[in-house]
């Protein structure tokens, strides 16, 4: 029996490094040193070439290295009757926590402005918000949307999430799938924290940011394929947005002649928000691959039918 690595990347040292010292057991293998295809029983990815599971007879579980999923779902190939994993990591949540939370005291303490202001050696003081006042709503209330939403919560702000069911968390608003507008109608910071299926590709789009209050400010640190590009433009220039930090995009890199890149009301940061620790994450890996050759149930599954 043998674990499976694939990673675009191929940078495989750290990853072999955290799950020998996670189960020095554990046979460890990778699509160019693996000569017995049948002895695969699992593998974990990090955005697979398309086509990357075929061969391996035995395969029964894919789990991804990140939160995100949407990478295994890519793949025509994907084989149906596997059980799909994916992270859920304290680190993955605290880096996104903070991230966030920076975001988020960036924008209404008006730093951008003033980074551009200090290139004409102006100065200007200009009105900010305080914290107690701003209204933030997180679009994806799962595990990475409810600790951001506690942390915003917990610094001051008046903070609601949207997610498929209604969800119970102190002291936020939790709104459910058909309460899409009412939650979009009180987000002045709107936070994207979605995975991205068919069902939420796109979705932040012209339609979506008429709902928003006059002036918001988005944020996306999910998936490119959430936003629709031109849509945030003309959101931007005809003053409904008052601008957006965007960390992930269609096309990554970012391609040097995007319009984004030379927009002010644009912050970009380069899928930096929360990036899977291997030391981290390998011992929940670890603990699948034994939960595996046991037949027990594993953690952190995820919904084929669902898309996560
Ligand atoms: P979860 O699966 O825990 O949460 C997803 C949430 O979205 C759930 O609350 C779910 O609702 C809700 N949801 C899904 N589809 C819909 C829909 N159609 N309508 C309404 N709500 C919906 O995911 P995580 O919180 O762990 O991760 C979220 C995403 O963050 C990842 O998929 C990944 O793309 C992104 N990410 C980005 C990183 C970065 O560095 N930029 C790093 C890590 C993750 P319900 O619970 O009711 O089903």
């Amino acid at each position: 029996m043998a674990l499976l690595l694939i990673r675009n990347n191929k940078d495989y040292q750290p990853w072999i490094k955290a799950l020998q010292k996670a189960d020095p057991e554990i046979e460890l293998v990778t699509p160019e040193t693996a000569k017995d295809k049948s002895a695969v029983t699992m593998a974990v990815t990090w955005k697979a070439p398309n086509g990357s599971f075929e061969g391996y007879p035995n395969l029964k579980v894919i789990g991804s290295m990140g939160a995100g999923v949407d990478h295994l779902f890519n793949d025509p190939s994907l084989p149906k009757d596997v059980t799909l994993t994916r992270v859920v990591d304290e680190e993955l949540a605290s880096d996104m926590q903070e991230f966030v939370l920076t975001l988020c005291l960036n924008h209404i303490k008006n730093l951008p402005l003033y980074r551009s202001l200090q290139d004409q050696s102006q100065w200007k003081p200009t009105q900010y918000k305080r914290v107690p006042d701003v209204q933030i709503g997180i679009l994806g209330f799962g595990t990475l949307g409810q600790a951001v939403g506690k942390t915003l919560q917990q610094t001051g702000f008046q903070v609601s999430g949207w997610s498929h069911s209604r969800k119970d968390v102190e002291g936020i608003t939790s709104y459910k799938h058909d309460e899409l507008d009412e939650f979009l109608a009180q987000a002045e910071i709107l936070v994207c924290l979605l995975p991205l299926t068919e069902d939420t590709e796109g979705i932040l789009n012209t339609a979506l940011f008429e709902k928003l209050p006059k002036r918001a400010y988005l944020i996306n640190v999910a998936r490119g394929g959430h936003l629709v590009d031109e849509d945030l433009i003309a959101a931007l220039d005809s003053g409904k947005l008052s601008g957006a930090a965007l960390d992930v995009f269609h096309t990554e890199p970012l391609p040097e002649d995007h319009k984004f890149w030379n927009r002010k009301d644009i912050l970009i940061t380069p899928h930096v928000a929360s990036m899977s620790n291997a030391a981290s994450v390998a011992p929940q890996i670890a603990e699948n691959y034994r939960r595996m050759e046991k037949g027990e149930e594993l953690k952190n599954t995820v919904s084929q039918d669902k898309g996560y």
